[in-house]
């Protein structure tokens, strides 16, 4: 997200502070309809509700050069032309059936969070395509495209707000009955009942200050109010303990049920339960299948396994994963 930031930020006028403030795609995307470069076409069409299918054509992507987004200054423009002009996706294609789970893995900067966003049309393509439910994305209107697509990145942040301001981001007419539903199945009600205020209580810098696997959640509690059909999901690197790492993954088996999802894959147990994994390596896919048929081919996938999944797991699950086959 945070690369994601830098180029909103030199694609709008918007100030830095105001950047910093927000807390979700959906406002990520308010700004965007600022940008010039992801429009809405005049007879843009509402994306069918609930299909989730998800393709990606022969996708080439470089990232738009400062001279397309006429801001920079000349000498600006020079330099950044140089380095964006380079594409970093090079001909991607797959097809995620509705309710599957595809795993991006790959060296980093092989073009894992580029794809993401392009799905969820941060940017536009180059040259192919991205299809929802059989629609362009680019022929969907922006409001269609945010209630299909949610977005769980690895830092969540939350408005200086209540708990139910916050959630009511993703649903604003949602019934407190409804908030705690999301929060149950976000695995996180028990907590929320158990503060003086409840939902009512304010967060934030300055209000009660949430764990990073409680703020996690909160995200997820807003993913589920939203109830969007596909999911993109940038796992966490970062160290939660084991007790609030076991309830982030509850909550997020419970988000991803019956809904698609791309999920830049940091963790063993997603590579092992994706339906499809795509390796990527400098933007292009250079293996696809499942862990155990990719594991066997013994390219760079196996070798992603050895170096980056078994060393990410658990103490627990690897003992176990050493153990077979
Ligand atoms: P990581 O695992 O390190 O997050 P990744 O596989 O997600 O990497 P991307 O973030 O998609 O890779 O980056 C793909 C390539 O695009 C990299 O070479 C990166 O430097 C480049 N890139 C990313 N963001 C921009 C940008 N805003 N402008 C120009 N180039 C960019």
């Amino acid at each position: 997200l945070t690369r994601l930031y830098g180029p909103l930020t030199a694609l709008s006028n918007v100030r830095v502070d105001v950047m910093s403030a927000l807390v979700s795609f959906d406002r990520v995307f308010e700004v965007l309809d600022l940008t010039p470069s992801i429009a809405e076409k005049p007879d843009a069409v509402a994306l069918p509700r609930g299909d989730g299918r998800v393709e990606f054509r022969d996708v080439w992507f470089r990232y738009p050069s400062a001279a397309e987004v006429s801001l920079a200054s000349l000498e600006d423009v020079a330099a950044l032309d140089r380095q964006a002009n380079e594409p970093v996706l090079k001909g991607v294609s797959f097809t995620v059936e509705p309710g599957q789970m595809v795993a991006l893995v790959g060296p980093s900067g092989a073009g894992k969070s580029t794809t993401s966003m392009l799905l969820s049309r941060v940017y536009d393509v180059t040259d192919g395509a991205v299809r929802v439910g059989g629609v362009d994305v680019r022929d969907a209107t922006l409001g269609s495209l945010r209630d299909e697509i949610g977005v769980v990145t690895q830092d969540s942040h939350l408005f200086h707000e209540t708990i139910a301001e916050n959630l009511r981001y993703a649903k604003p007419d949602a019934t407190d009955e409804e908030l705690w539903a999301a929060l149950r199945g976000a695995q996180i009600a028990d907590l929320v009942r158990s503060l003086p205020d409840g939902l009512e209580t304010v967060v934030g810098e300055r209000g009660y200050r949430f764990s990073g696997g409680e703020k996690q959640r909160i995200a997820i509690a807003r993913l589920l109010l939203k109830a969007p059909s596909i999911v993109v999901l940038d796992e966490a690197t970062a160290h939660l303990d084991s007790e609030s790492e076991a309830a982030v993954q509850r909550a997020l088996s419970v988000a991803l049920t019956g809904r698609t999802a791309l999920v830049i894959a940091h963790r063993l147990s997603t590579v092992r339960d994706a339906d499809q994994i795509l390796v990527l390596d400098d933007g292009r896919v250079v293996e696809r299948g499942r862990h155990d048929e990719l594991v066997a081919v013994g390219g760079l996938y196996a070798e992603l396994y050895r170096t980056q999944f078994a060393v990410a797991a658990s103490p627990a699950p690897l003992v176990a994963d050493a153990q077979e086959p």
